[in-house]
């Protein structure tokens, strides 16, 4: 027998083999693994780029008995009727905690310079956008029902931008409803301000990329949005409770998938330099990641209807910032919206903080700032300690407060700078459809009729993309189609060799 250090290079550098390897241990990748285990699969692999699990949920803590949980990614349940996320939880009674339940609702909405702006001005401003957006949701359920034919969907809804279509609407509605120069101006700020908010729902720099269309396109689960309870750290520890542990291979940051080889294996290739082989694999790697590296990660290059859905749909960068203090009895309400002047050459460098579109209070001590866009990965290189003297200032002006202090430490998020993530969720942008081009991502690649190469994650819903649920499906829809077709084929080899079996015997009785 050969011992270690006699072993010939050949047998080192031997690829792992396995039947499946899941690429990405985020809640795609673990939700296709725990289905393949229910199946009764043993022979699986997740190969992960980072050393944690989770992906785009990231859960620290405040206290050791993690009663006080901080999302850095997913923190919210988004509607609950039929949302497997809320099932699990309910089903699994996952521990709650008494942390401030999040919403977008302004608490309180001042001006620059520290003028407050009445509540009846954004309310009124919010409600209109709402009704608009909602009336975008309610035409693209009724195009779905009638197959498309709805006569109120012409061209210019489909190619046109959210933003430009609403601000259009916006202002036939202010030359009713616009009162004088000054609050015309002061709506239009907060117009602008709500568009800046949406961008954070949507995963965009700006509403004018959303297509006004597809807006429609994503749909939430009826019900509230209800903050995870305990953080959803502990949805990603319970689905990581259900696999194997041996199934779970981190720092392995995969660098190319050759998936079309003459013995019919997939071959991966890891930054590291390990090998893999297996028969299947489901890709959960972020839209955002393939745009970057789509070129070198497949060989041979993917069908053009693959490549074109990578291109059409976008992926934008939405980040936090959380500001600690010791108490944060300088702003009044839960909420707090600043309006700024903004021109269209905004000079990120200076201005970044204007895209802050609302700071929430999460705990009595804990401030979250919301940024979005370019001034989001501007932001992501900031020294921490900076970003809190710039907001200490525009807190000071804007509330009138020059005793506002310091904030005591400062996080703030990097999900664009992340090449795991390299950005936050997805969003449909002028010139896509979710009828197209999110099925077209979603599709499977297959080698003589056998699925090869299977894409889950949340750009690859029709209607949930961007969600923790949307993730959620998606693995467990893929690795669904993965069982069904491996069973089939089963069956049928197990079918084709009682045939040889007959044809043999039969073979064997014919006279000579
Ligand atoms: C700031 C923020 C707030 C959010 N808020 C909410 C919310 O409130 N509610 C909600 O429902 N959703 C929210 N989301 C979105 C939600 O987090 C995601 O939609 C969901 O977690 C995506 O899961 P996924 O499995 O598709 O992708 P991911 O979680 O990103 O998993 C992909 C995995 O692949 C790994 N990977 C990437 N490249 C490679 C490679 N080359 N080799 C190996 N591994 C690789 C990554 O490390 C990662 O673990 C938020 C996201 C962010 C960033």
């Amino acid at each position: 027998m050969l011992s270690d250090d006699q072993t010939p290079n050949s047998l080192i550098n031997r690829p792992v083999f396995r039947q499946v390897i899941i690429i990405g241990a985020g809640t795609a990748g673990l939700s296709a693994a725990y289905q393949l285990k229910k199946s009764g699969f043993k022979n699986v692999l997740i190969l992960e780029g980072q050393d944690r699990v989770g992906g785009r949920i990231l859960t620290n803590y405040l206290d050791d008995s993690f009663s006080k949980p901080l999302d850095m990614g997913a923190c919210w349940i988004h509607g609950l009727e039929n949302n497997p996320v809320y099932e699990l939880v309910q089903r699994e009674q996952f521990p709650s905690h008494t942390g401030t339940i999040l919403t977008y609702d302004i608490g309180m909405c001042v001006d620059e310079n520290g003028n407050e702006i009445p509540n009846s001005l954004h309310v009124e401003v919010d409600q209109f956008f709402e009704s608009l957006a909602q009336d975008i949701r309610d035409l693209f359920q009724l195009d779905s029902i009638n197959n498309n034919q709805t006569s109120l969907v012409d061209k210019r809804l489909i190619s046109e931008s959210f933003q430009k279509v609403f601000s259009e609407k916006f202002q036939k509605f202010l030359n009713l409803n616009g009162g004088d120069g000054e609050t015309r101006r002061l709506k239009l700020k907060l117009l602008q301000r709500r568009f800046d908010q949406e961008t954070g729902e949507c995963g965009c720099n700006s509403m004018d990329q959303v297509s006004h269309y597809e807006f429609g396109s994503y749909q939430r689960p009826k019900g509230p949005d209800l903050e995870f309870p305990c953080g959803y750290g502990s949805l990603i520890r319970y689905l990581r409770s259900l696999i194997p542990e041996n199934w779970l291979c981190f720092e392995k940051f995969v660098e190319n998938i050759s998936w079309y080889n003459n013995d019919q294996r997939i071959k991966i290739e890891c930054a590291t330099g390990e090998r893999y082989e297996c028969d299947h694999c489901i890709v959960t790697i972020p839209l955002a990641c393939l745009k970057w590296n789509y070129k070198s990660l497949f060989t041979p290059a993917l069908p053009a209807w693959k490549t074109e859905a990578i291109h059409k749909l976008d992926m934008g960068t939405v980040d936090k910032i959380y500001l600690f203090y010791d108490n944060l009895d300088f702003i009044k309400g839960d909420s707090l919206a600043i309006i700024y002047d903004k021109d269209d050459n905004i000079d990120i460098k200076k201005e970044w903080y204007k895209k802050i579109f609302l700071f929430m209070k999460v705990y009595d001590n804990v401030l979250l700032g919301w940024i979005t866009g370019d001034e989001a990965i501007y932001c992501e290189d900031l020294d921490e300690t900076y970003i809190g003297d710039v907001l200490t200032n525009v807190l000071r002006k804007s509330l009138k407060n020059s005793s506002i202090p310091k904030p005591n430490k400062v996080i703030r998020t990097q999900w664009f700078s992340n090449p795991c993530s390299r950005g936050s969720y997805s969003y449909v942008p002028v010139g896509a459809t979710s009828k197209q081009h999110i099925k077209d991502l979603s599709r499977p690649l297959y080698v003589n009729n056998v699925p090869k190469l299977l894409f889950a994650g949340e750009a690859t819903h029709k209607n949930y993309y961007s969600t923790v649920h949307g993730a959620y499906i998606t693995g467990q829809q893929q690795a669904e189609n993965l069982i069904k077709f491996i069973k089939n084929d089963e069956k049928l080899a197990r079918q084709s060799a009682k045939d040889m079996l007959t044809k043999v015997i039969f073979d064997i009785s014919e006279p000579p």
